[in-house]
Parts: C-alpha cells; structure tokens; sequence
C-alpha cells in the first residue's frame, strides 16, 4: 500500500524515535545506541546516544570485508592528465597508512588536522584517516588564500595540516605552499607539523623540523594497520567552515552516528544510489557537497565514487558526460553554475557520450533558475532534481524523495527545490511578529523546529553560545533554527526560496561573506570606507560588486584603473579569487541610515536597476544618486 509522502513526513516527526532507530540498521555500530534522540537540552540535539561506531568503517572497511575488488575511488584529473582507480581493499591499505602516519605524528582522538587540498587522492584519505583514529578534520577549500587561511588553523588549532605544492585549474598551476606558509607565518597558533603531498607540480621550500614528506612517510608505513577507532555517536567528526555574517567564519561541527544514518538514508531515498554503481560529484572537498557526497555518503553506500580535478569545459564542454559514460555513472551531483557554463556551449555535446546509465541529475547549492533546469533536462534526458540545503545541515532539507519504498514521490516542479525532507520540522515564520504563516504564497523566513534531525551540525566549533545565538534566537519570540533564507510556499506545498535574509552572497554555488570582503578591502591604505553586496549575474548567480570610498578621489581614470587592480590583487592574496569583486567603484559617500547603519540592500537594488524601496531613514539621498549614475556610466 502507498502512503503520500506527506503522510511519511509527518510520521518522521511524530513517530521520530522509532523513524530513525530504523534508519539507524543502515550502518555498522559497535555497541548499538541505548537512546535514539536526547532533545532534553534545547537547541542542542544528540543522536544515537550510547551507541559507538566509525565513518570510516561504514564507508571503507565494511565493504572492503565483504567486496574487496570493487572500485571505491576513482580519480580523474583533467589537469594533470591521470587516472587512479583504488578498489574498497585498495582504499583501506592507504587510508590505514595514512592513519598510522598521523598516529605516528602524535595526532590523536580529538585533535584536529587541517586538510588544504586540491582534488587529490591523498586529501579523501586525509579525511578517512582522522575519521578512522577520531582526529577532527577541518577541510579549507583550495581556493582560499593567506588571511582567510590563517583565521582557520586559529580557530582549528590543529596538530597537523596536511597539504600539498600545487593544485590546477584550467592549466595553470596554482601554488599552495606559498599561501599555507604565510598563513602559519600569520596566525597565532602553529601547528606542529606539515604533511606535504609532493605532486611535483610546482618547487616549494621545506621548513626544516616542520614539513614532513608525505611520500617517504608513506613507504615507512607501508603495510600498516590501524584499527578504527569506535566512537561515541556525539563524538565530534568534522569541522567546516563557513561565512556569516561577522567577519570571523563559522565552524560547521557534525557529529559521527547521527551523520553516518543521514547520509546512509539519502544515499537511498533521495539519490537512489545503489552499492556497486558509480556517484559522481563535480563539487570539491573543500565544500559540504564533497564533504557528503564526494567522500563519505557514496562510500557509506557501498557505491565509487568518482572524485575529478578538472573544470566542465576542457578538454571540451563534453567531459563530464565522457566520464558518465566511462564510468558507468547511475547518480550525478552539480551545480547550476556548472549547467550555465555548460549552456554556453553546443548542446549537441550533451549528447555526444551513452548517457543510458545516468538516472538523475540533482543540482544544488544556488537557485536553479527554469531556464537552464529546462535546458538540461531536455539535453540529458534524465530526471533534474534540485535540492535546498546548508553546509549546516549536512544533507538536503527541500528536494523531492523518489526512492521511498510504499511512498509516492512527489513530482518536480521547476523553480522549487520541493518539499521538505523527512525528519525536518520546517516552517515559514513572519521576520518581525514570529508568527508561522500559514496561508500559501507568503514571504517569510524559513526555520527548522528543535531537534534538528541526524546529520545536522551539533554547534559552531568552540563556540556554543555563538550556535544559540546566530541560528536560535533570529526570529523575535520563537527559539527555531534560522536557515536565513527566504521561502514561499504555494498551495501544492512546494517552497520556493527566494535569497538570503543576510549579509550571505552565493557565487557559483560558493557562500562567501560580504563583511569578510569589506575587512580586507578596508585594510587597503587607500581606501576610507567600503561596501559589497552581491548582485545578479548570468552565470555565476551572484557576483561581489564593491563600492568603496577612496581617502583621496584617484587623479586620474587609470589611477582608478590601477587602484581596482590593486585592491582586487588584496582580496586574490589574502582571501582567494573566489572572493574577489566583480568590479570596485569609487564613490565620495556610501549609502547611510542616520544611525550610521550601512544600507547594503539599497544599495544592491540599485546596482540590480531594481527599486530601492523605502529610503526613509537615509542620511543623503545623493548617496544612492552618485551610485545610480556610476553604474550606469
Ligand atoms: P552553503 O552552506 O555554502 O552550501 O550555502 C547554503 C545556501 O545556499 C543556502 O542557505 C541558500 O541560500 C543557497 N542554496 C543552496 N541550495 C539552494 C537551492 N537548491 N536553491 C536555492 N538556494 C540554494
């Protein structure tokens, strides 16, 4: 007998113990969990309380016992031009080696290693390995330069980092040693030693008594076992940064069995994927999505995953769908960004490979606009689910579960990532009264009742008072999760999401904080003052688009010219080309309440060419004026 899938989404929450105590069979515990939810301490939540366990048993060594031979990782660089597949049994050999290197460091249960990684093997060992032992990954994106760096190992503080010369984008090499060195030179804490990967990509100094030899290390602890570690469920597994709304990043902290049971179960209702087949992920480590579904939640489901260094369009815009077809993929995770680049090109190369062992496409990670959701599902032919989630949650809150058995499946909708997913308690809540809205079509704020289900982060690292207070205590009167997106819902029950309610801005699927920017920018000894917002852009979503207030009007165009190249030279070395604006406009005055308060939305409608709204409380209209004419110079 089917039952609706809203009829399933209640029973999630009412019957919630006895919902996930089921899921909970879907990995391996040591000691089976004594209690399924303690939500006796709101609005922290343990799962699966009492019972020990490993993510890297469930993802490596379960299925190693019992299927050896079969692939479990298979690497492809586009960039280095190399291939490496490493089976189940293959995979355990390195990461146990891995493991014994790190123990061998003096890196034990609840240290933290820093992982700053290109696409490379080695960086998913990295992360087996901690999970292995119970040493704490914090995983920075490649991307990201000295400063942004350097505020990471401060708050990590981690015994070790792990890292490597060099990664590649589009062919050209990008150095990572020079960044990481100015990063320890920066920060306050010094880790105690630096595992370099050595890819031979680009030269790099050695700093004696520090940097270890990833290679000879390797060969020292050839055959080594190191058994897994079990593990509290709450025991903290990873961390992961992510921007706010302050200046200083969040540390994301998950937890081991509530995460392993959320990724298990996504793994097979909302992916379908099936142990044996290939998941292929085109996000990076550096990102949740790699974090769940490059590294642990295909493993966990016995499936390979496909990990690839390499941009969608070379060596031409077909080598994504070259590798479905190589590699059999059945289940695909992207980005719409990447679909737009795509789109660029000639949609006959959607069709150039046999894409017959591909089910679905889910993107995430930013709006998916109708346009090329459209687009690509008539080139693929597969189903396209979008889905709606946070590095916070750790695994999809709105999509559209296909794979239930006995539940219908509720039909994709264009333009709405879908419904929201079993085990999360979502509501719309007006911003300013609290109250949950219940008729369709209304803008409010979209929050997630107390517990949060499995999977979702514990706390900020270091800091719950800063987890209570960002994520709890945002809408006036009610003591729910914040999501800080917008949403709407329409009578059939979708939920469209319609930007953040912050300082938040997503580019190319990629949350990035404007206040991170402006504190770099405003760090220049030219500038007096400066405001980002993030405004509309074709392919990337949203790009930064800077205005900044000059301490002295620059004499000359190309004196302006060459300020902007510098000021976006800052933002590359200290926080990462992911960072850097659009373009930097000078201005005599930023747009100002009379309290002083920056007005970064007015400022964003108009560089949008939309309404600014209501501008009562601006200081000078002029303000907004100078703006208007600049961007339309
Ligand atoms: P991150 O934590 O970096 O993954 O960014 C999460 C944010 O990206 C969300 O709060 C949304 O603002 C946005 N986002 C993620 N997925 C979607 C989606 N499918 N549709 C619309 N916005 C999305």
């Amino acid at each position: 007998m089917t039952q609706t899938y809203a009829d399933f989404h209640r029973r999630s929450l009412t019957e919630r113990d006895s919902f996930w105590a089921e899921q909970a069979k879907r990995i391996d515990w040591q000691t089976p969990p004594q209690q399924v939810c303690d939500a006796s301490r709101p609005p922290f939540a343990r799962w699966f309380v009492g019972g020990t366990t490993n993510l890297c048993h469930n993802a490596v060594d379960r299925h190693a016992a019992t299927r050896p031979e079969d692939q479990a990782l298979i690497w492809v660089s586009t960039e280095v031009g190399q291939e490496k597949i490493y089976s189940f049994a293959q995979l355990q050999a390195e990461v146990e080696a891995m493991a014994a290197i790190l123990l061998a460091q003096g890196v034990g249960q609840g240290d933290r290693v820093l992982i700053y990684m290109p696409m490379v093997p080695e960086a998913a060992f990295a992360m087996l390995a901690c999970a292995r032992i119970g040493a704490i990954h914090s995983v920075v994106f490649g991307g990201f330069a000295s400063v942004s760096l350097a505020s990471r190992i401060d708050d990590a503080a981690p015994k070790l980092i792990v890292s490597t010369d060099a990664g590649s984008r589009a062919g050209k090499r990008i150095a990572y040693k020079p960044l990481l060195d100015e990063a320890i030179a920066l920060s306050a804490h010094k880790p105690t030693g630096v595992l370099m990967v050595d890819r031979g990509l680009v030269p790099f100094e050695r700093v004696v008594g520090r940097d270890l030899d990833y290679a000879t290390l390797r060969r020292q602890h050839d055959s080594a076992r190191v058994p897994c570690a079990w593990l509290e469920s709450n025991t903290p597994s990873y961390t992961l940064y992510t921007s706010g709304t302050t200046g200083t990043p969040k540390g994301v902290q998950r937890d081991v069995g509530g995460y392993a049971v959320a990724l298990a179960t996504s793994m097979d209702w909302i992916f379908g994927g099936k142990a044996g087949e290939t998941y292929f992920s085109t996000s990076d480590i550096g990102w949740v999505v790699g974090h769940s579904y490059i590294v642990y939640g295909p493993l966990i489901a016995g499936m390979a995953t496909l990990m690839f260094e390499g941009t969608p369009v070379q060596p031409d815009a077909a080598v994504l769908w070259s590798l479905v077809e190589k590699y059999r993929v059945t289940v695909m995770f992207s980005a719409p960004t990447a679909v737009r680049v795509l789109k660029k090109h000639d949609a006959a190369l959607l069709k150039r490979h046999d894409l017959s062992s591909l089910r679905a496409l889910f993107l995430a990670g930013e709006p998916l606009d109708e346009p090329t959701g459209r687009w690509i599902a008539e080139g693929l032919g597969v189903p396209i689910i979008d889905n709606y989630w946070q590095t916070e949650t750790g695994w999809p809150l709105l999509t559209v579960a296909h794979h239930i058995a006995g539940v219908e499946a509720v039909p994709t909708r264009f333009g709405s990532p879908g419904v929201p997913m079993y085990g999360y308690d979502v509501k719309l809540l007006d911003e300013t009264s609290g109250v949950e809205l219940s008729e369709p079509n209304q803008k409010g704020v979209l929050v997630i009742e107390h517990p949060l289900p499995p999977g979702a982060l514990q706390t900020v690292w270091g800091d719950d008072a800063r987890f209570v207070n960002t994520y709890w205590k945002s809408v006036p009167g009610r003591n729910v999760y914040s999501t800080f997106d917008w949403g709407l819902r329409d009578a059939q029950g979708y939920t469209f999401i319609l930007g953040r309610t912050d300082d938040v801005i997503n580019v190319a699927g990629h949350r990035l904080g404007t206040r991170e920017i402006e504190e770099c920018i405003s760090g220049h000894p030219a500038v007096a003052e400066v405001a980002v917002v993030g405004v509309a852009d074709q392919l990337k979503g949203q790009v930064a688009l800077a205005f900044a207030v000059p301490r002295e009007t620059p004499a000359s165009p190309e004196a302006a010219l060459a300020l902007e190249g510098q000021i976006m030279k800052r933002v590359d070395e200290q926080l990462g080309a992911v960072a850097r604006p659009s373009r930097v406009l000078f201005v005599g005055i930023l747009p100002k309440t009379r309290s002083g308060k920056l007005l970064r939305r007015a400022l964003q409608a108009v560089a949008e060419g939309r309404d600014p709204g209501d501008l009562t409380t601006l200081d000078d209209p002029g303000a907004l004026l100078q703006v208007k004419t600049l961007l339309h110079k």
